[in-house]
C-alpha cells in the first residue's frame, strides 16, 4: 500500500499539519508531520476531517504523455527541426543568417529581424524547415539531459580553411550520443585557402564517412558569405527529413518544448516553445514545468501575432504564470482546475527533490571550492 507524509496529506486536504498530528494522537499514533502513514490511516484521517476520499495514482495527478500515443492515422508530415553546431568562428551564426535569407515568404522588404531563438523558413519547393538558434552545444546537451530531444537533424559546420577543432569533435560526440543524423556543411569555401577535401579526410578519423568518400553522411560545400551551396544544403536537409518520415498529430491539444524563457518587464514571463504535437491556440490553458497559464498571445519568429501554431513551429507564448526552464514540456489541459492541480503537484515534487538533493550539492560546492 502507498504511504504519504502527514504534511503532504494535510496539503492535499488544505488542513494544518499540526491538526492532523493531533487527530492521529487521538487515534493513538505518535507521529510528526514529516513521518509517513499508511493508506488506511490516511483514509481514516480524511474521513475524520469530513473530506471525500479520492484515490489518485501519480498518472492521474501529473500528465502522462507516454501513455498517450497518437493513432497512426492521425499523423501528418511535419517540418524537420535543425540545429547547427560547430567550432567557434566556423560560421554558425553567418550560416543561420544566410539560411534565413533564403525564406521565400520573407518578402522583398527584407531586414526583418529575428524575434525569437528559433525560426522557420519555406524553401523554393514549398518545404518548411525549422532552425533552432540556441547557440552552442550547451543548450543542446542541457535540453537532452532534461529529456527534451527536439532536434531531428544536426548540421555540423566546419570551416574549410581551419579543420576539425575541439568543439567540432565535441559536436560530433553529442550528435552521435543523441542518435541524430548529421549533415556536414563545409563552410568558407569561397576562401582561396579552403581545403574541403582535407576536412572529409579528417572526418574519417571520427568514423564520419561522407558521401564524397562513399559513405552515407551528406556533405555540402557552402559559403555563408557568397551564399554558394545554400540550395544544396536545403536539399540535403529535405532529403534527410524525408528519410526520417517525420510526423505528428496536429489535431489534438498541444504539447511543446520550451526553447528559451525570460521575464519581460512589459509583457511578463515569455517563453519560446517548439510545438511537438497538436496545435497551440490563443486561449488554451496549459501547464509548463511547475508553472501554469493561459495563452494570451502567440507571436511567430517575425514578431507577428498569430492565432495558432502546429507541429515543429517555433512560437513565443505570452500568458505564463512564471518563467519556466529550457527543456520544460508545455501541455494544454482541459481547464484551470486541472492546470493548478498539475502545477501544484509538480511544485511539491520539485521541492521534495530539492530537499533530498541538498546534501549532494553541498558536497559539490565544497569540492568546487578546493
Ligand atoms: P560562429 O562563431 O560559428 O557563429 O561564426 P560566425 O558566423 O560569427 O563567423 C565567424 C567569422 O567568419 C566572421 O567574421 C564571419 O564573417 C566569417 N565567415 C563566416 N562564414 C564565412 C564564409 O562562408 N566565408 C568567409 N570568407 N567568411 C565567413
Ligand atoms: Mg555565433
Amino acid at each position: 500500500p502507498e504511504a504519504i507524509t502527514v504534511q503532504e496529506l494535510a496539503q492535499r486536504m488544505a488542513e494544518k499539519g499540526a491538526d492532523l498530528v493531533k487527530e492521529l494522537f487521538n487515534l493513538g499514533m505518535m507521529v510528526t508531520v514529516n513521518q509517513t502513514i499508511d493508506q488506511d490511516t490516511a483514509e481514516l484521517l480524511v474521513e475524520q476531517f469530513g473530506h471525500n476520499i479520492q484515490r489518485v495514482s501519480e498518472a492521474d495527478v501529473d500528465i502522462d504523455t507516454t501513455e498517450d500515443v497518437d493513432p497512426e492515422e492521425s499523423l501528418k508530415a511535419r517540418p524537420p527541426v535543425v540545429t547547427i553546431m560547430g567550432h567557434v568562428d566556423h560560421g554558425k551564426t553567418s550560416l543561420l543568417d544566410a539560411l534565413r535569407g533564403t525564406d521565400v515568404t520573407r518578402g522583398e522588404a527584407g531586414g526583418i529581424t529575428q524575434h525569437i531563438g528559433a525560426y522557420q523558413i519555406t524553401t523554393k519547393d514549398k518545404q518548411k524547415i525549422t532552425f533552432l538558434d540556441t547557440p552552442g552545444h550547451e543548450a543542446f546537451t542541457e535540453m537532452r539531459a532534461r529529456g527534451a530531444n527536439v532536434t531531428d537533424i544536426v548540421i555540423l559546420v566546419v570551416a574549410a580553411d581551419d579543420g576539425l577543432m575541439p568543439q567540432t569533435i565535441e559536436a560530433i560526440n553529442h550528435t552521435k550520443a543523441a542518435g541524430v543524423p548529421m549533415i556536414v556543411a563545409i563552410n568558407k569555401c569561397d576562401k582561396p585557402e579552403a581545403k574541403p577535401q582535407k576536412i572529409r579526410e579528417r572526418l574519417l578519423e571520427h568514423e564520419i564517412v561522407v558521401e564524397a568518400m562513399s559513405g552515407d553522411v551528406q556533405d555540402v560545400e557552402v559559403s555563408a558569405k557568397t551564399k554558394q551551396g545554400l540550395d544544396k544544403l536545403l536539399e540535403a536537409i529535405n532529403l534527410q527529413a524525408e528519410l526520417l518520415e517525420l510526423k505528428a498529430n496536429p489535431d489534438r491539444d498541444a504539447e511543446a518544448t520550451v526553447i528559451e524563457a525570460k521575464l519581460d518587464k512589459g509583457k511578463g514571463p515569455l517563453a519560446t516553445v517548439l510545438v511537438t504535437r497538436g496545435t497551440l491556440r490563443r486561449g488554451d490553458i496549459f501547464v509548463v514545468g511547475t508553472e501554469s497559464g493561459r495563452v494570451r498571445a502567440l507571436h511567430d519568429d517575425k514578431g507577428k501575432q498569430i492565432k495558432e501554431a502546429g507541429p515543429s513551429m517555433p512560437v513565443e507564448v505570452l500568458g505564463l504564470g512564471g518563467v519556466p526552464n529550457a527543456g520544460d514540456q508545455l501541455s494544454v489541459v482541459e481547464n484551470e482546475q486541472r492546470a493548478r492541480e498539475v502545477s501544484a503537484y509538480r511544485t511539491e515534487k520539485a521541492n521534495e527533490k530539492r530537499t533530498t538533493m541538498a546534501p549532494a550539492s553541498f558536497e559539490n560546492m565544497f569540492s568546487a571550492l578546493k
